[in-house]
Parts: C-alpha cells; structure tokens; sequence
C-alpha cells in the first residue's frame, strides 16, 4: 500500500484491503476496466480517509501495492499519487454518513444506454436489488475534480444507490465494497440486456399495474439481504480468479 503522510495514524483493517483488491478485480473481469479512469473507493470505518488507488492504472492493474490511503482533503491529488476526480467521492461520503463505498465506471454499455436517452428499467429478476434505487445525471459539468460538482452528485443520488451519469457511466454506492460491488455489476448486466431488448422491440420490464408492489418488494428485500450480496459477492470473486 501506498501511505501519504497521514496515513502512519490510520490503521486499515486488513479485510477492508482484501475486499479492496478483490473489488477492482471483479470490476476487471466484468468490463468495467476503465483505462486511466474510474475509481474504487472505501470509507475507512467511521474516519474522514478513505482507500482509492494509484492514479493512472486500469482496475485490472490494482493489487494491494497500489491502493493508497488519503483523507477527506485529499493531500494524496496534489501529489498526483490519487485522481483528483475522488473529490466528488468525499462530497458523496459527507452527504451520505451510511456510504461505506463508491464505484464509479465508464462500461461502454452503460453508457450506450444512457446516450440512447432511455431511463434504466429492470428487465431481470436479480435487477430488482437495485428497484427503484436508479436515479439519472442529465447534466454535464466538465471533469470532475471538485467536490461541487460531487454535492450535485450526490443531491441527484439522493437516497438511491445507482447514478446514471448520461454520456458518462456509474456511479454506484453501498454500505461496504461488497455491496457497491455488486450493485455496480447487476446494473451493467441490466443495461446490457435492456439494450438488447430495445434493438429486439419495445421493452417491457416489470409492470407495476400487473404485478403486486409486496412481489416487487419482497424481492428487493431478499436480493438485498446481506446473506445474498455475500453469496454474490464470493462467487463474483471466484469467477473473477479464473
Ligand atoms: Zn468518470
């Protein structure tokens, strides 16, 4: 791991830096892989730092020698040892106190999607973990490398875990890397067939006049479960091993 230089007073739990490193390899092995850009980002338990990466490598590049501990000032950009852009990363942490991580990715289907200027709909049964948790980003800011532009961030994610940043891509928010993880893969496996569908015909997802709101909500209950994101998440992990 990189250290700046407050970063000697902060432990990091060592499960917190598994989970790290397992996260940018399941974000690797899903497409997410961002070239220089995108980020994986985690509150450090309850403290003002968090762990990112080093600046200029792709997901699939980050092992533990290359995820870098800064604080909320972000002392760490300046030196060009993280991006910049993790202001807006700090502007989510401030506003959301029960964000633990933050995944933000440019998949090239995602932002298909986004460009089509169709709003995302759940078209598969494991897509209603993220149930009316999708907010959309219709505005464009330039690059992002100040932390107003992430309040706006995070005023249009309100209490959802997913923004779609139009002609931009993800970002995705959770209470620990697994669930931002996860979130951020189901809601690019979902933009992909919703694409699919749209070439295919006219879409039709899940009909709130047909269906029972307690179906629909029972199901975000139970795909939401901790049990089930863990499950999820080890078999992302296995998966993206091979
Ligand atoms: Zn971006």
């Amino acid at each position: 791991m990189q250290l700046g230089a407050p970063a000697d007073k902060m432990k990091i739990p060592p499960t917190l830096m598994e989970d790290m490193v397992t996260g940018f390899a399941i974000l690797a092995a899903d497409g997410q892989d961002s070239g220089i850009a995108g980020h994986l980002t985690a509150r450090v338990e309850e403290s003002e730092y968090l762990l990112g990466h080093r600046y200029g490598l792709a997901f699939g590049e980050v092992g533990e020698d290359a995820v870098c501990l800064t604080d909320f000032s972000l002392a760490e950009a300046k030196t060009g040892i993280v991006s910049p852009s993790l202001a807006f990363h700090v502007a989510m942490y401030k506003a959301r106190p029960d964000i633990g991580a933050i995944v933000h990715s440019h998949p090239e289907k995602v932002i298909a999607l986004g460009a089509t200027g169709a709003k995302f709909e759940p078209v598969f049964q494991s897509a209603l973990m993220l149930w009316n948790d999708v907010h959309h980003y219709d505005g464009y800011d330039g690059i992002v490398e100040g932390e107003k532009e992430g309040a706006k961030f995070a005023q249009k994610l309100g209490n959802a875990k997913i923004l779609l940043l139009k002609n931009h891509g993800l970002i995705a928010v959770g209470k620990s890397v697994q669930h931002a993880v996860c979130a951020s893969v189901i809601f690019h496996q979902n933009c992909r067939i919703q694409l699919d569908s749209m070439k295919a015909g006219k879409v039709s997802g899940f009909d709130n006049k047909k269906i029972k709101a307690d179906a629909l909500q029972s199901a975000y209950e139970f795909l939401n479960r901790e049990s089930v994101i863990q499950m999820r998440w080890r078999q992302l992990a296995r998966g993206a091993r091979h």
